[in-house]
């Protein structure tokens, strides 16, 4: 067989690189400094989208976006903003910096999230509750409500949630709450917004293989879960598809079945 001729250098030169699907776009991801966040944050970066990334902890903030933009290669700019989502002037702080730099936001993915220790309600803390109900679902609240201004028709809203969403799990009552308050105000932000010609889409992931697993059942396997990155591409999917598509939800789950 005929040796391959190697490539000549104009043509090389010629070649142009694969095109970034998310050149000239702003993201804003809540929980961006580790976990699905991070993952998230991550795919929109590589297709050329600015990628805002916030959490409370600033140092973790600054190495996720190092690590993030190391893996780029600088194909999308990553910012990293310290926001506690729990906080209405943290959060009016962090977007009045994204209009500040980029005008407008074209995707939010209100990621950001704790869970609960798993505890019958008798035993759940006051403390514990109102935390959970305030990053979770107030949160998300706050977060698209300082976003909206910012966002034009062809936006994307992406509200991760879980399957506890919509799942039964007992010992667990106040992160279900906490996640079918938030699937009820995504699916009721879903119509409001479709005359504006903005997208929301709620993600409801199952067991994935993060950190968080630490405070929920830390010998849970974490083999039998979905990576982070799993979740990532599908919110990249909803994010790329043709404006005239609208999608409600991405029901996602491990294909290991139960843990
Ligand atoms: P991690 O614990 O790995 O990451 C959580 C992220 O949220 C961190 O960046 C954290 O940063 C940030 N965060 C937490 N509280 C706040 C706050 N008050 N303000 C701003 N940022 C905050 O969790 P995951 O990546 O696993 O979870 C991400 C989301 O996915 C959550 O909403 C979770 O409920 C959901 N989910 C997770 C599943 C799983 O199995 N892991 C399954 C289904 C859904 P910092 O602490 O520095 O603020």
């Amino acid at each position: 067989m005929a040796a391959k001729k190697p490539q000549s250098k104009r043509n090389a030169k010629s070649e142009k690189p694969a095109r970034l699907r998310l050149q000239g776009k702003v993201a804003v991801v809540t929980g961006g400094s580790r976990g699905i966040g991070q993952a998230i944050a991550r795919v929109l970066a590589a297709e050329g989208c600015a990628v805002v990334i916030s959490g409370r902890d600033k140092s973790s903030l600054a190495r996720s976006a190092t690590r993030i933009s190391r893996k780029v290669r600088g194909r999308g700019k990553v910012v990293p903003l310290v926001c506690d989502v729990r906080d209405a002037e943290s959060v009016a702080s962090l977007f009045a910096k994204v209009k500040q730099r980029f005008r407008n936001l074209d995707i939010l993915v209100n990621n950001a999230g704790i869970t609960q220790p798993v505890a019958s309600v008798q035993e759940t803390s006051l403390e514990v509750w109102h935390d959970v109900i305030a990053t979770d679902l107030t949160g998300i609240f706050l977060c698209t409500r300082a976003a909206l201004p910012l966002m034009k028709a062809g936006a994307t809203i992406l509200n991760n949630l879980s399957a506890a969403a919509v799942q039964v799990f007992p010992n667990y009552a106040a992160y279900s709450a906490a996640k079918r308050g938030a699937l009820g105000f995504t699916l009721s932000l879903r119509e409001e917004l479709i005359p504006r010609g903005i997208r929301v889409t709620a993600l409801m992931p199952g067991a994935t293989a993060t950190d968080m697993w630490d405070h929920i059942m830390p010998n849970a396997p974490r083999e039998k879960m979905m990576s982070a990155d799993s979740a990532a591409q599908a919110v990249l999917y909803a994010v790329l598809l043709p404006p005239n598509a609208n999608l409600s939800e991405l029901v996602l789950a491990p294909t290991g079945g139960a843990l």
